[in-house]
């Protein structure tokens, strides 16, 4: 199929949904909730108690004294996020968001990345037409990209982010499904994050990897899948079948609600917007009844950044206060974009994640795109992330 051949767009990193169904209707449990713990939380000096007061009073649209550049807003699936939490859950869970949603706008950092996302493995089954898969010269055997994550490397990184990350996503630039410890990875997260998200194709979705998510207490499983119908579907997700993905989302949903009717997991099947063709009626309609929540992101060119032409942009790329990548050979990139990490900025078998999110070379970075100056630093000038 061939690239749209459309003027490029900002792509929003803030809120990359351009449309989603099934979210939650009404928010007035949470807010009461939220309510309930605001009159726990301690005024004073602790900087997590100040942060989680903050984001109460914001989410409940009270009066703040400070003047900031940002309120902190619950968006609908966020609301979902916190329904399915336990009541001693909350407090942490919006130490987390608040930092996640603010921090960006305010240019702000502290000890940890909000969000921490982990690559299993960085090869893949698929070759979709929007992604670095397309890339022979990411993809050759010759390229030194491809590979999976020890388990070693994975228990550093996570012993290391216990406590200190609550959002975790296992995913990147492959099919974590073909990772082979990838249940072994799943039942050592299990009790340790309160936000963890795995994406997948669906292709390798058999019994025993669905056990294994669902034992390990994941909080969201999002299904990539683009159409609602063949051949579109595998015109963008080449190599794939809708017929397959589909007869494992339905055994997903049988072993789920059979099996494991307390999982307070969320589902979802998110698509690449890329041709007209799309739309969310015929995704709803085929999706809605299998998953909790059906979106649409927009198109971003990951298949070649390094390609574009370069674009003359100057607003900062907010994710590089939101995000911190691990690769499977530890290396440590800001996005996943550059997935050449030609911005890698170390690794965790020598620096701790605090070590990396903290140091030189992502400061200068986010210095560079503060100062309006991400012209200088490749390929953030070919990208269009904000
Ligand atoms: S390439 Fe640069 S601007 Fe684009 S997402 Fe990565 S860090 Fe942000």
């Amino acid at each position: 199929m061939e690239l749209p051949q459309t003027e490029r767009k900002i792509y929003h990193k803030a809120n990359s949904f351009v449309g989603m169904r099934g979210q939650t209707a009404g928010h007035a449990d949470v807010a009461n909730r939220i309510e309930a713990l605001l009159k726990t939380v301690v005024q004073g000096d602790n900087y997590h108690n100040q942060i989680v007061r903050t984001a109460c009073e914001d989410a409940l649209d009270l009066p703040v004294s400070q003047t900031r550049k940002v309120k902190f807003q619950l968006h609908p699936h966020v609301i979902e996020e916190i329904r399915r939490l336990n009541e001693g859950e909350l407090s942490r869970y919006l130490f987390y968001r608040y930092r996640y949603d603010v921090f960006p706008v305010e240019q702000k950092i502290d000890d940890y990345p909000p969000c921490l996302q982990i690559e299993p493995t960085s090869i893949c089954n698929y070759r979709c037409v929007f992604c670095y898969q397309t890339d022979a010269s990411f993809t050759s055997n010759k390229s030194g990209f491809l590979g999976q994550m020890s388990l070693d490397t994975f228990k550093k990184v996570v012993d290391e982010a216990k406590g200190q990350c609550e959002a975790i996503t296992l995913a990147s630039r492959g099919e974590p499904l073909m990772c082979k410890d990838f249940g072994k990875m799943l039942e050592y997260l299990q009790g340790k994050f309160l936000a963890v998200k795995i994406n997948t194709n669906a292709w390798f979705l058999d019994e025993k990897n669905i056990h294994a998510i669902l034992q390990s207490g994941a909080n969201t499983l999002v299904f990539s899948a683009d159409s609602a119908s063949e051949p579109l579907y595998s015109q963008l997700r080449v190599r794939g079948s809708l017929e397959r993905v589909l007869k494992n989302i339905r055994l997903f949903r049988q072993i789920k609600s059979e099996q494991y009717s307390d999982s307070r997991m969320i589902t979802r099947v998110s698509g690449v917007r890329f041709t007209k063709e799309q739309n969310l009626d015929d995704m709803d309609g085929l999706w809605g009844e299998l998953v909790d929540q059906v979106a649409f992101v927009d198109y971003n060119p990951w298949e070649n950044v390094y390609d574009c032409p370069k674009n003359g942009m100057e607003t900062p790329c907010s994710d590089l206060w939101r995000r911190l990548f691990v690769w499977w050979d530890g290396v440590v990139n800001p996005c996943d974009v550059d997935y050449k990490s030609k911005l890698a900025i170390g690794n965790v078998a020598t620096s701790s994640i605090s070590e990396l999110w903290r140091g030189e070379k992502y400061q200068q970075y986010r210095e560079a795109h503060a100062a309006q100056k991400r012209s200088g630093l490749s390929p953030c000038d070919r990208c269009t992330v904000v």
